[in-house]
């Protein structure tokens, strides 16, 4: 009988395509997906460092396994992802039951293990990773992620990527078209290119390509109707990149831009290497070149050294810009991060308490942005059904907003015309328009 295999994901879209690649692996070598923890042979637990919280939440399933181990001694665990890179071996120590740890960059070298050879792990540098094809079993059948950048240089002060996804690492036009060609061939209408900063784009490559100059090329190949991209880092995004989002009518409307904070003491002390005067002017041109383009961030409250007037900033600035969403946290300390060397930690009730104000300013704003929208005709990519009324279609604007509507099985992986007819905080109700 087939070995059967379960993953669980923790974190930011990157760790969710990872865990497409990691069940590739096991799909090619002969493994199933199974129910849940209990019906696996094996279980991975892909795990994200980005935060305290994410960190505990991983340790408290690793618990859980222990015991689920415990009642099944076949059961063998392997711990992916940025945790596994950063602690390495010493989750050995603590927890003994462990049986694979492998790091972002090297997803391929898991093939080893499952085909029964003995390693314990695979966290070395893999400076061939960003050619290696891996095959991803995808979640969808509409829309599709793709890697084409791995790891950051930017060292930002308060982040643990660059320590444990490694440096830039862009994978060459080449594969990522085939990649695209492939899933267009499959079906899909609408790819996603990923990287901690897509902007990056090219630069380790021999040939002299950027990351304008990889849309473009995406941009011809039939099938695929939409183009989207996570994450611009505001520093990199080129007046070329702002002209080829204006150009290119595949590309959606759609820009997520992290500001993190609204001072430019706070911002210089996170390296982000740009003052908030420089982010907005990046803003107004965004804006006077994609017309209603939607504007994204993320937000950290109680940087170190953070005061009320820095804090105040932030409030402006989002008021100011009215971004159509944000994702806003607390700082958070990580390991290896010059961020924890600052002096001047703010209190945890202080970072709590800017924290909602921010999370409720921008409720107001993201509402009267979506109320603005009723009566409206959008087109939307049909995803499925929705998961909160399975009576209902699901899909989104190009503008990325979700709407859900009444309609037919068949106009799923469709992009249909919609008038808007309601308007909520996270997402809009609206009706076919027939044309
Ligand atoms: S750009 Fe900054 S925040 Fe983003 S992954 Fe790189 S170091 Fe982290």
């Amino acid at each position: 009988m087939n070995k059967k295999y379960h993953i669980h994901t923790f974190g930011c879209q990157m760790n969710v395509h990872d865990s497409e690649k990691i069940a590739g692996v096991f799909s090619e070598t002969g493994y199933q997906e199974a129910s849940g923890f209990n019906e696996a042979d094996v279980i991975v637990l892909n795990t994200c460092s980005i935060r305290e919280k994410a960190e505990q939440k991983f340790y408290s399933e690793l618990g859980r396994l222990k015991k689920i181990k415990k009642n099944n001694p076949n059961l063998k665990i392997a711990v992916a992802g940025c945790i596994a890179q950063q602690k390495g071996g010493k989750l050995f120590e603590r927890f003994p039951y462990i049986d694979f740890i492998f790091g972002p960059n090297n997803i391929d070298k898991l093939q080893i293990w499952v085909t029964g050879n003995t390693v314990n792990s695979a966290l070395e540098d893999n400076p061939d990773y960003s050619i290696k094809l891996i095959p991803a079993k995808r979640e969808g059948r509409i829309r599709a992620w793709v890697s084409i950048i791995y790891g950051c240089n930017n060292f930002c002060a308060y982040c643990v990527v660059p320590f444990t996804r490694g440096r830039e690492m862009s994978r060459r036009v080449s594969d990522i078209y085939n990649e695209i060609q492939s899933l267009a061939e499959q079906g899909f209408k609408e790819i996603t290119l990923l990287g901690q900063n897509v902007n990056s784009y090219g630069k380790n490559l021999k040939i002299t390509v950027d990351f304008p100059d990889l849309l473009k090329e995406i941009h011809k190949i039939e099938g695929i109707e939409r183009i989207r991209f996570v994450t611009s880092h505001p520093r990199d995004l080129s007046d070329k990149l702002i002209e080829a989002m204006r150009d290119l009518p595949k590309v959606c409307e759609h820009i997520h831009l992290p500001i993190q904070s609204g001072s430019d003491m706070i911002l210089n002390l996170m390296n982000r290497g740009y003052t908030y005067k420089e982010y907005r002017i990046k803003i107004n041109n965004l804006r006077n070149a994609v017309h209603d383009i939607a504007i994204t961030t993320d937000i950290i409250t109680g940087f170190p050294g953070e005061t009320e007037e820095d804090f105040q900033h932030t409030v402006a600035a989002l008021s100011e810009i009215e971004y159509d969403g944000i994702f806003a946290f607390k700082y958070s300390k990580r390991p290896d991060t010059k961020a924890l060397d600052l002096p001047n930690h703010v209190e945890d009730k202080v970072k709590s308490e800017r924290l909602k104000k921010i999370l409720d300013l921008q409720e107001t704003i993201t509402y009267k942005k979506n109320i603005r929208l009723k009566s409206e005709l959008v087109e939307i990519l049909v995803e499925g059904y929705s998961e909160t009324d399975a009576n209902k279609l699901t899909g989104r604007t190009r503008t990325n907003k979700i709407v859900n509507l009444y309609g037919e099985k068949e106009d799923i992986g469709k992009l249909i015309k919609i008038k808007i007819l309601e308007a909520k905080l996270h997402s809009l109700f609206g009706e076919k328009v027939l044309t």
